[in-house]
């Protein structure tokens, strides 16, 4: 694999036409198209979510849904300048169940994970981020290499296997799957998780 200096326009261009052939697990065949990471291609902080949802697969954009919104949200409450960041997925193609003609989530698997993570590791390769933040548990898997309890680790700092530091939370969905009385509380708790990664912009 290419871990080369590759972090420019064309770099990712390539990523996305390598992901896109990519079958090396059963989501691939069944989803759109593949979405890989966007934003400041040498940003300080990359945040990783678990997988792109039904607009990111339609559109081929990571965190333009409802989550995406509320992570913009989050991140403008801890302090953290959204468009220097890198955003990306653990996984790069879209799982689901249909459900009449309806698209609905259903979380990757350890092994689909597994497979997906050399493509994220080369997008930390190009990037080259002082830190990462695990959105969730798909992505606390994939940048440790094992599954970890993410509601009793969030707000912690982690090792990645080259000793890039990882923080920990939630996926920016949780709050938004929550009683409607508690949603503030949830998103609360989110900024506080996702301020401890302010310091990486000086
Ligand atoms: Fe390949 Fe990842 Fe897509 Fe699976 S989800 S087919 S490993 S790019």
């Amino acid at each position: 694999m290419d871990r080369g200096n590759d972090s420019g326009a064309q770099g990712f261009a390539d990523l996305k036409a390598r992901t896109m052939a990519c079958r090396e697990c059963t989501i691939g065949a069944r989803a759109t198209q593949s979405v890989v990471g966007e934003g400041d291609p040498h940003a300080p902080l990359m945040l990783v979510g678990e997988q792109p949802g039904d607009q990111e697969d339609r559109l081929g954009h990571p965190f333009i849904g409802p989550a995406g919104h509320l992570l913009s949200t989050a991140l403008h409450q801890a302090g953290i300048p959204r468009d220097r960041c890198f955003v990306s997925n653990a996984v790069k193609h879209f799982k689901f169940e249909l459900r009449g003609k309806r698209r609905l989530h259903k979380s990757p698997g350890v092994r689909e994970i597994d497979a997906c993570r050399h493509w994220l590791e080369d997008e930390i390769a190009r990037v080259r981020p002082q830190a990462l933040v695990a959105l969730g548990a798909s992505a606390a898997r994939s940048l440790l290499g094992r599954s970890i309890g993410v509601t009793a680790l969030r707000g912690q700092w982690l090792a990645h296997e080259d000793g890039l530091p990882v923080l920990i939370t939630l996926h920016p969905s949780a709050p938004l799957r929550g009683p409607p009385g508690e949603r503030d509380a949830a998103l609360a708790a989110f900024v506080r998780d996702l301020a401890q990664a302010r310091r990486v912009f000086g």
